[in-house]
C-alpha cells in the first residue's frame, strides 16, 4: 500500500494528497530516538547489575575454569599424599639408615630449605587464581627438593654401607677353632690360675683345646703381620690385622702355613693346633686387639654361633679354671 493518502475535498470535488506537517515528522523521530536510547541505556543497567547474564561464550570459558581450579585442587592433594610418603621414607631414613650407618640424621629444615625469602613466584602473580597456581608450584618445588636431598641421602648410605661389608668382614668374628673340633674349652678371658706358676694372673685370651694339627683359620679378612716364633711364649704364632683398629693373635701353633704380608679371608686355614711355647697342651690360644688393647674375644662370635651356643661359650669360658696359656 502507498504511503501517500489522499482525502476527499467536497469543495473542489476532488481528492487530495494529504500532506504531512513537517514538526510533527522531527517530534516523532525525537521521540522514537529518546526511546531507543532508554531501552538501550535500560537493557545496559541490566547487564551491569546481573552479571549471572552472560553469553554462551562466557559460560563455556567460566566451565572450564572451574574444571581446571578442581583440576588444580586435586593436584594438590595428591602432592600432600606424596609428601607424606616421602616423609615417612625420611623419617625411616633418619632414624633407622643414618642411624645404622653412624651418620647424622638429616634436619628437616635442610630437607624443606630453599622456599622462603625472595619471592620465587613474581612471575605467577596477577591472576585471580595466582594463589592456587603459586601453591601448587611451591609444593611440587618442594616435592622435588625432597627428593633430591632424599636420594642422595640414600647414595650416600649406599657408600657407607659398602664400607661396613668390609668393616663386618674386618671384624675378628668368628672363632679360630671349629666347635665341633674343640674338646673343650679350657679357658676364657680373665683371672686364671697360671698352668706353671698356679699364681692367680690375667689370661688375656681364650684358649681352644682341641687336637695337635686340628685346622685355625682366620676370624676376620686382614694381612698377616707376623707368622714366626719369636716372640716369648707364644711359640709357633700368627698376628693379623684387620684394619679399623682391630688384630687377632694365634699362638702355640704346631704350624703356620702363612707369610708376613700375606692377604687372608675369614675362614682361611692359617695353621695348625699345636702345643709350642709356653703351653701345658695342644690348644690354640687366641687373642683379640682394638686399637693395640688387648679386648675379650669372646663378643666377637656372633658369625659362627647360635643365641644358646654363644651363652654356653660364655658360661665355660667364664668358668673358674686354669688356663693352658
Ligand atoms: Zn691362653
Amino acid at each position: 500500500m502507498s504511503k501517500v493518502k489522499y482525502y476527499y475535498d467536497s469543495e473542489t470535488l476532488s481528492y487530495r494528497k494529504i500532506e504531512k506537517k513537517k514538526g510533527r515528522k522531527l517530534k516523532i523521530f525525537a521521540l522514537s530516538l529518546l526511546g531507543m536510547f532508554l531501552s538501550g541505556f535500560l537493557l545496559l543497567l541490566i547487564y551491569i547489575n546481573l552479571p549471572s547474564v552472560q553469553t554462551p561464550k562466557e559460560l563455556a570459558l567460566q566451565r572450564e575454569l572451574n574444571n581446571m581450579e578442581l583440576q588444580f585442587e586435586l593436584l594438590n592433594k595428591k602432592m600432600n599424599q606424596a609428601q607424606a610418603v616421602l616423609g615417612e621414607v625420611e623419617d625411616r631414613d633418619n632414624n633407622l639408615y643414618r642411624v645404622y650407618f653412624e651418620s647424622n640424621p638429616i634436619p628437616d629444615e635442610q630437607r624443606k630449605a630453599g622456599f622462603g625469602g625472595i619471592n620465587r613466584y613474581k612471575d605467577l602473580e596477577g591472576f585471580d587464581n595466582s594463589k592456587l597456581i603459586i601453591n601448587t608450584t611451591r609444593n611440587l618445588d618442594i616435592l622435588t627438593k625432597q627428593i633430591v636431598v632424599q636420594s642422595k641421602s640414600l647414595d650416600e648410605i649406599a657408600k657407607l654401607a659398602e664400607e661396613k661389608e668390609k668393616l663386618l668382614a674386618a671384624i675378628p668374628a668368628i672363632q679360630p677353632v671349629k666347635n665341633e673340633d674343640l674338646t673343650r674349652m679350657a679357658s676364657g678371658y680373665g683371672y686364671r690360675n697360671d698352668p706353671f706358676t698356679k699364681a692367680r694372673k690375667f689370661h688375656y685370651g681364650m684358649d681352644f683345646t682341641a687336637p695337635r694339627g686340628t685346622p685355625v683359620y682366620a676370624t676376620g679378612d686382614g694381612k698377616v703381620t707376623r707368622a714366626d716364633n719369636t716372640a716369648t711364649g707364644y711359640g709357633n704364632h700368627v698376628v693379623i690385622d684387620h684394619g679399623y683398629g682391630y688384630e687377632s693373635l694365634y699362638g702355640h701353633l704346631y704350624k703356620y702355613n702363612v707369610r708376613n704380608g700375606q692377604k687372608v679371608q675369614r675362614g682361611d686355614i692359617i695353621g695348625f693346633v699345636g702345643s709350642t711355647g709356653r703351653s701345658e697342651a695342644p690348644h690354640c690360644h687366641y687373642e683379640v686387639f682394638k686399637d693395640g688393647e688387648r679386648i675379650n674375644p669372646i663378643n666377637f662370635y656372633y658369625g659362627s654361633l647360635t643365641a644358646e651356643e654363644f651363652a654356653q661359650v660364655l658360661k665355660k669360658s667364664q668358668e673358674e679354671n686354669q688356663s693352658l696359656d
